[in-house]
C-alpha cells in the first residue's frame, strides 16, 4: 500500500453503494470466480472506448504504446498475494474514479437491490447482469487500489495519474495523486489485496483457467499473463571453476610423469577425454519470467464451427451478454450482405425473455447485435435498422471483413450493410426456429413456453415474415394440447370449410374446453382453437384465413358445419317447424331479454348437445372477448 504523503480526499460511499457492497461481499461467496471476469471487461470496455474515440482524436492514443491488457500475480514473504491488473485504455480522471467507482448512476440499481436481497440463490452473475461488476473485486480482496491516467484529449491536455483507493469494511473511499507519479503512461491499474482465503487465485494456472472459460473470448485485444518458471541454465562461472580444478590436476600429474613423456602424452590424451566424459555440465536453476498470452486462439466466431464444442459456444455467450442462464439455441454462419460484404455472426437464442419485454409491446430497441469489423467492436446500436419487436431479444455477434475499420455510427447508416443485415439476421432466425420445430421436440416445447407469443405477435407485426411466423404458432384445441395451423388442416374433416376457434380472454383451454359452444362440434369429432390468451384472437384476426380457408369463431353466428346430417332446405325446413312448435316459449323469451337489456334477440338453434341455452354474438357484432378488450381500455 502506497502514498502515505499525499494528500488524500476521503469520500463517503452514497448509501445505495455501501447497501450494494454488503451483498456483493456476504452473499456472493461461491460465485467470487467472476471477479476476474467482470474486471476484464471493464478492461476491455476502457480500450474499445480508447479506440472509437481515437476515430476523432487520435492524440488519445499518445502515452502508452499497446493496447492491451495485462495480469501479474504475486505473493510475498510473508503470504500475502495480490493480483494486479492494468488496461492502457481511456483511463479516468479523479472526478471519473470518484464518481465511477464511489456512486451508482445506474438506472438499474435498485431493482438490483431489491433482486439480489430476495435472491436466495446467490446467483452471483447478477452482478454483472447489472453492470455493477467493479465491485465484485471486494470478493475475494480486503482493499483495492485503482490506479488510473486519464487519455490525453483537447479537453483533458495534462491529465495526471490519481489512486481509489478502498477497503473492504470501510464505508469510504480516498482519491489521491499517485505517489509514484505517472507511470502507466495511459489506462488503468487495478491491484486486489487478496483476501487470506483467497490465495488461491496467486497461482497462475487458476488464473489461466478463469480467463479461457470466461474471457479469452470476450475480447479482442491480447490478454498477457506474468509467469515465471524455474529453468536450468549452464552454470558458466561453475564450469570455469571446474576447468581450472581439472586444469591443475593434469599439471601435477605432468609433473609427476615427467620423465616418461611419451608415455605420459598418450595417457593425458585418455585422461582428458574420460575426464570429459564422465563429469556432468554445471548447471545452475534460474528464474523465467515471461509474459504469456492467453486469448492467442482467434475468437469463437472466426473459428470453423465443426471445431468450437458446445460448451465454448455457451461460455461465449454468457460472458458477452452477462446472462447467468445457457442459451437454448443458436447459429453459427458465414455470409455475405450481398453488396459485397461478407461477415461472419453467431445467433444466439436466450432461455427468458426480460421481465420489461411485454410491458411496451410497441417499443422496440435493439441493444444487443454486436457489431464488429475486423474482430473489432463498432457499436450495438442499429438505428433506424432496428429488428421488430418480435424479434428484439435475439443476441448477435456479428464480424464484417470488408467494411473499412473507421467506419462510423453515422456512416454505417448510409450504407446499405445494416439494412440487408437486419433481413439476415430474420431469415436465419426463422431458419433456427423452423430447424428446432423439425428436428427437437424437447426444445421446441421450451421455445413455445418463451416464445409463443412472441410469433403471434410477429405474424401480426412483420408482413412480410408472416408466413413462416404463422406456421410456428401453436394452439391448445379440444383434442390436443398443442397444434399448428397446417396440422390443424391435416386433421380437420371431410367437408370442413372453416377453421373453428373458441376466444375468451384470460382464460384456460380446460375452462374453454368447457364451453357450450364447443358441445356439439365436439360431440361430432370437429376439433376447435381454444384461444385464451389476448395475442391470440389478435392473430387470428389479422391473418384472417390459413391455407385460404376462414377462420370462424364458434361463439359467433355464420358457423358451418361439414359433415350436416341434412341438406340445407331440410335443416331450413326443420328450423321453421321448430320455431312454429315453439313460437309461444320464444315469443315469452323474447319479450323477457329484451326488457331486461340481457340480449337482443333469440332464436332456435341446432348447435347445442346437451345443454338448454347459449349466448351468441351477431357474426358481424364484436366477440365477448374483444368486447372486454374495448371495454378494459375504456375504463
Ligand atoms: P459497468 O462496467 O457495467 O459500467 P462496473 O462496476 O464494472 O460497471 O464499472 C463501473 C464504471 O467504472 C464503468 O462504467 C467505467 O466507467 C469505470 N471503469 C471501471 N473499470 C475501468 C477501467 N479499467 N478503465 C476505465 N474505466 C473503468
Ligand atoms: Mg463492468
Amino acid at each position: 500500500v502506497f502514498g502515505q504523503e499525499t494528500p488524500k480526499q476521503r469520500h463517503a460511499y452514497q448509501s445505495d453503494v455501501a447497501r450494494l457492497r454488503k451483498i456483493v461481499i456476504n452473499s456472493l461467496y461461491s460465485h467470487r470466480d467472476v471477479f476476474l471476469r467482470e474486471l476484464i471487461s471493464n478492461a476491455n470496455d476502457a480500450l474499445e472506448k480508447l479506440r472509437l474515440t481515437s476515430l476523432t482524436e487520435p492524440e488519445v492514443l499518445s502515452g502508452a504504446e499497446n493496447m492491451n491488457i495485462t495480469i501479474k500475480a504475486e505473493k510475498d514473504e510473508q503470504g500475502n498475494g495480490r493480483i494486479i491488473i492494468r488496461d492502457t485504455g481511456i483511463g479516468m480522471t479523479p472526478e471519473e474514479l470518484s464518481n465511477n467507482l464511489g456512486t451508482l448512476a445506474k438506472s438499474g440499481t435498485s431493482e438490483f437491490l431489491s433482486r439480489a436481497e430476495s435472491d436466495t440463490t446467490g446467483n452471483g452473475n447478477l452482478i454483472g447482469a447489472f453492470g455493477l461488476g467493479f465491485y465484485s473485486s471486494f470478493l475475494v480482496a480486503d482493499r483495492v487500489e485503482v490506479a488510473s491516467m486519464a487519455a490525453k484529449s483537447s479537453a483533458n491536455p495534462n491529465p495526471a495519474q490519481y489512486v481509489f483507493s478502498s477497503g473492504a469494511d470501510e464505508n469510504s473511499f480516498e482519491i489521491f495523486p499517485d505517489p509514484r507519479g505517472n507511470t502507466l503512461g495511459r489506462g488503468t491499474e487495478i491491484t486486489l489485496y487478496l483476501k487470506p482465503d483467497a490465495i488461491e487465485y496467486v497461482d497462475t494456472n487458476t488464473i489461466i483457467e478463469l480467463v479461457n472459460k470466461h474471457s479469452s473470448f470476450s475480447t479482442s485485444f491480447p490478454i498477457y499473463l506474468y509467469t515465471t518458471r524455474t529453468e536450468m541454465v549452464p552454470d558458466e562461472e561453475a564450469e570455469a571453476e571446474a576447468k581450472a580444478a581439472d586444469e591443475e590436476s593434469k599439471a601435477e600429474k605432468t609433473k609427476e610423469t615427467e620423465a616418461d613423456e611419451d608415455e605420459a602424452l598418450v595417457e593425458d590424451a585418455e585422461e582428458e577425454r574420460e575426464v570429459k566424459e564422465k563429469r556432468e555440465p554445471k548447471m545452475k536453476p534460474i528464474t523465467v519470467e515471461e509474459w504469456i498470452q492467453l486469448n492467442s486462439q482467434p475468437p469463437i466466431w472466426m473459428r470453423d464451427p465443426k471445431t468450437v464444442t458446445d460448451e465454448e459456444y455457451e461460455n461465449f455467450y454468457q460472458a458477452t451478454y452477462k446472462d447467468y442462464e445457457k442459451p437454448l439455441a443458436w447459429y453459427h454462419f458465414a455470409g455475405d450482405s450481398g453488396s459485397g460484404v461478407s461477415f461472419r455472426a453467431i445467433i444466439y437464442v436466450p432461455s427468458r425473455l426480460d421481465d420489461a419485454y411485454w410491458q411496451n409491446p410497441l417499443e422496440s430497441v435493439t441493444k444487443d447485435i454486436r457489431l464488429m469489423v475486423k474482430r473489432v467492436f463498432i457499436t450495438s446500436d442499429l438505428g433506424s435498422e432496428a429488428l421488430p419487436k418480435w424479434a428484439n431479444w435475439v443476441k448477435v455477434v456479428v464480424d464484417a471483413e470488408d467494411l473499412p475499420l473507421n467506419v462510423s455510427r453515422e456512416t454505417l447508416q448510409s450504407t446499405q450493410f445494416l439494412k440487408q443485415l437486419k433481413g439476415i439476421i430474420l431469415k436465419r432466425l426463422l431458419q433456427l426456429l423452423g430447424r428446432i420445430q423439425e428436428e427437437n421436440p424437447e426444445k421446441w416445447e421450451k421455445i413455445q413456453e418463451v416464445y409463443g407469443n412472441v410469433f403471434k405477435l410477429g405474424a401480426v407485426e412483420d408482413f412480410k415474415n408472416r408466413e413462416k411466423l404463422a406456421t410456428l404458432v401453436r394452439f391448445a384445441t379440444n383434442q390436443r394440447n398443442s397444434t399448428s395451423l397446417d396440422e390443424y388442416l391435416e386433421n380437420k374433416k371431410k367437408g370442413q370449410s372453416q377453421i373453428f376457434y373458441l376466444a375468451d380472454m384470460g382464460k384456460s383451454p380446460a375452462e374453454l374446453a368447457k364451453s357450450v359452444f364447443i358441445e356439439k362440434l365436439h360431440a361430432r369429432g370437429y376439433e376447435v382453437l381454444l384461444l385464451g390468451d389476448p395475442l391470440d384472437e389478435v392473430f387470428i384476426t389479422n391473418i384472417r384465413r390459413w391455407k385460404k380457408i376462414p377462420f370462424q369463431d364458434v361463439a359467433k353466428a355464420g358457423l358451418k358445419f361439414g359433415d350436416e346430417d341434412m341438406s340445407p332446405e331440410e335443416e331450413k325446413e326443420e328450423q321453421a317447424m321448430l320455431t312454429e312448435k315453439y313460437k309461444p316459449l320464444i315469443e315469452w323469451l323474447r319479450k323477457e331479454v329484451r326488457a331486461k337489456g340481457a340480449a337482443r334477440d333469440v332464436v332456435i338453434s341446432n348447435r347445442l348437445v346437451t345443454s338448454s341455452c347459449a349466448i351468441v354474438a351477431d357474426e358481424s357484432g364484436y366477440t365477448a372477448n374483444l368486447e372486454k378488450l374495448i371495454s378494459s381500455s375504456h375504463a
